[in-house]
């Protein structure tokens, strides 16, 4: 059972980074089910994603993008523009890691992290927003993390870009208040998907007051109320999802 309406977001049209697994899926099926058409952004192949909202009723395609590349999602936004006539919402999802402690970090690894992570972030946000502003709304929604809040140990890449996604979130959102466009992040603790598929027997969920990983669908919800017309007077704030984690 959901919270929201079906029609909630009908007629509104969504990008979804890194929606073809894990979070990002989970979150492209749930805008979907509260009404929205749904760009799916990925690398690998999206057919999954795109085929389970054709199934709800929603229009939805496939977009090849590495985020962390400037000019091509300037391209794919135009793209997906031109397809579904305009972009309401924007959830910027897409991240990868490269852990290792400080002292054997490559120089490679610090710098992918960031291209992906952070400027990933930026690039759909520069490219979007400027459409947005033209006709007054829009909602922005950055998947940020815990450890961009308290840090952790062996991921100074990692923690460093998702810790920049907030200052971003928050000087977009003070950019953009005054033309209906709010920008949240939201943080996620350790959530089962396959980037954390190795974390489960790691000893992390003893500092996890709930006892347990979240489920994808347990961000996916405050993301769809985010991106709802009801959080209009939501911007700025970083949520944490994360069962008690970093409190
Ligand atoms: P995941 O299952 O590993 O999925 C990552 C997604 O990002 C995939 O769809 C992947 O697409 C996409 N992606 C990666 N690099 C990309 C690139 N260069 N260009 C385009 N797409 C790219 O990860 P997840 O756990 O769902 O994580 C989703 C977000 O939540 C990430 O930002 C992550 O940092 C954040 N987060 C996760 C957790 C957690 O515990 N899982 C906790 C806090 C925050 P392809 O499959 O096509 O490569």
């Amino acid at each position: 059972m959901r919270i929201f309406q079906p029609d909630m977001l009908a007629g509104q049209c969504a990008l979804v980074t890194g929606g073809t697994r894990g979070i990002g899926k989970a979150t492209a099926l749930m805008l979907a089910e509260a009404g929205a058409d749904v760009a799916v952004i990925g690398r690998s192949s999206g057919e999954e994603t795109v085929k389970a909202i054709g199934a709800l009723g929603r229009k939805a395609k496939f977009y090849s993008c590495n985020v962390s590349d400037y000019g091509t999602v300037e391209a794919v936004v135009k793209e997906v523009v031109a397809d579904f006539g305009k972009i309401d919402i924007l959830v910027n999802n897409a991240g990868i890691t490269k852990d290792m402690l400080l002292v054997q970090m490559e120089e490679a690894d610090f710098d992918a992290v960031i291209d992906v992570n952070l400027k990933g972030c930026f690039h759909f946000m520069r490219h979007v927003s400027r459409q947005m502003m033209r006709k007054k709304y829009g909602r922005i929604i950055n998947i940020s993390s815990v450890a961009g809040l308290m840090g952790n140990g062996g991921q100074v890449n990692y923690a460093a870009s998702k810790a920049g996604i907030i200052g971003m979130t928050k000087s977009a959102a003070k950019e953009l208040a005054g033309r209906g466009i709010t920008v949240n992040a939201v943080a996620p603790g350790l959530v089962e998907t396959d980037m954390t598929k190795d974390l489960e027997d790691s000893g992390l969920l003893q500092n996890v007051p709930a006892g347990r990983m979240g489920r994808p669908e347990e961000i996916s919800s405050l993301v769809t109320y985010l991106a709802s017309p009801d959080a209009a007077y939501i911007t700025g704030e970083v949520i944490r999802i994360d069962g008690g984690l970093a409190m």
